[in-house]
């Protein structure tokens, strides 16, 4: 699922909420969440009705409280599912209407508390954000070597209380997408001069932005992101590849811009040994448009090597790639696709979607792909870039002209690179590859 369609739902449901208010509902804490990730965790209350709530927080001891009004169950808590190194305890006080929820915490912290209305399979939602700085891991950007490894960001669609689509058998769209991003990047470290990093680790909620933000600081060459499609009928079925479409792009070029504080980000400095704001709004201008025109050829091409792989082991919802602004695909500076991998909401589809072969045969596809699209067109300092300039061996059935498309270069050019008189190689002959 990649986007949301839920006005009506919402709109329908706040009409629910309004009359039940009126016919005075008590509302209930039915279940407790915690969910932790690298950098945030995350209380989820989840509750009968929207929250009636104040929340406020306390030092000597760290301490976040709640306040929950026009509430049953006095101060019996339901049983709390996880835990986090950032919460000590959670406790609760109460009367027949009111009850108090405090949160013992282990470090000073920031906490955001703000309710959710119901998205399936959950309800009405009470929400604690705890930023986690301690745990923010700040890898060091990778060194430019002679011959680097090629960066893929992997980001399995959805997670923690957003569970993306729901399959007609009740399969979730976030418990598929993790499994087949795992084996990808595991496919993907196996291939010397590649590396994947994971955007979403576990079972936890990330926001959109902080997707492409992760990517960015890891410096990927590429951003995968792994969805699988909903309908409302059945019918529909197979896989499609997304891209960044270039009004969304040029929209965000735009944005950047603005942001004059986020130019030496974008120049690498630069920016600030430039006094002449003009020159440097176009030298910014510049590198932006260069740098969205590679991202939106990356991925394009990219897009194209995925369908092709994909095609052969699943059927294709569309054979060509496709341009909107959706989920990950929104920042012009990073190279980015969004794959869905088939429809959850096809009942076959998703008996597929469910099964560890096919994930499998998914992330093979995936990394074939990536491969293929990365040695046809290696940044030009990677590995990939390096192993592309060296040698091949001749073998039957190979003839100049067949090599020469295979690696992009013109018959002239590896004639002559090679010093050969005619077009005629034979089988085992080295030739040198411009
Ligand atoms: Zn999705």
């Amino acid at each position: 699922m990649k986007n949301n369609n839920k006005f009506l739902s919402c709109a329908g449901l706040t009409i629910l909420w309004f009359f039940s208010a009126l016919s005075y509902a008590s509302n209930q804490v039915q279940s407790i969440r915690i969910w932790p990730s690298p950098d945030n965790t995350r209380v989820v209350f989840d509750l009968s009705a929207a929250p009636q709530y104040k929340s406020f927080s306390l030092d000597n001891p760290d301490r976040l409280v709640i306040d929950l009004s026009n509430i049953v169950g006095g101060a019996a808590l339901p049983k709390i599912k996880g835990d986090s190194p950032l919460i000590k305890s959670i406790r609760s006080s109460g009367d027949n209407n009111s009850m108090r929820i405090v949160l013992d915490l282990s470090s000073p912290l920031k906490p955001t508390v703000f309710s959710l209305t119901p998205t399936a399979p959950y309800g009405h939602r009470l929400v604690i954000d705890l930023p986690d700085k301690q745990r923010v891991v700040n890898r060091p950007p990778p060194s430019i070597r002679a011959a680097r490894d090629i960066i893929i960001a992997i980001d399995a669609g959805h997670g923690g209380e957003d569970p993306g689509s729901i399959g007609p058998s009740g399969y979730y769209e976030k418990n598929l997408t993790l499994p087949i991003a795992n084996r990808l990047a595991e496919l993907i470290n196996k291939e010397p001069g590649m590396r994947a990093v994971m955007v979403r680790t576990g079972d936890y909620f990330i926001h959109v932005n902080r997707r492409t933000e992760l990517a960015r600081s890891q410096q990927a060459d590429l951003l995968v992101s792994i969805h699988a499609d909903a309908f409302t009928s059945p019918q529909p079925k197979g896989a499609s590849v997304w891209v960044l479409s270039l009004r969304r792009a040029t929209t965000e070029v735009g944005r950047m811009l603005e942001q004059t504080e986020r130019h030496s980000e974008l120049l690498g400095g630069v920016a600030e040994v430039i006094r002449d704001s003009a020159n440097e709004r176009y030298l910014a201008q510049t590198v932006l448009d260069l740098s969205m025109n590679h991202s939106m050829v990356t991925a394009y091409q990219a897009a194209n090597q995925v369908l092709a792989e994909l095609g052969k082991i699943t059927s294709l919802h569309q054979a060509k790639p496709q341009a909107a602004s959706l989920g990950v695909l929104r920042s012009p500076d990073i190279p980015s696709i969004l794959v869905e991998v088939g429809f959850i909401s096809n009942p076959q589809e998703e008996k597929n979607l469910k099964s560890a072969g096919h994930q499998a045969r998914l992330a093979q596809s995936l990394q074939r792909a990536l491969k293929r699209h990365f040695e046809l067109a290696p940044p030009a300092d990677s590995l990939f870039a390096q192993q592309r300039s060296r040698e091949h061996k001749v073998q039957a059935g190979e003839s100049l002209s067949l090599l020469a498309q295979r690696y992009e270069v013109s018959v002239d050019a590896l004639r002559n690179h090679n010093q050969l008189a005619n077009d005629s190689i034979r089988i085992g002959q080295v030739l040198r590859i411009p």
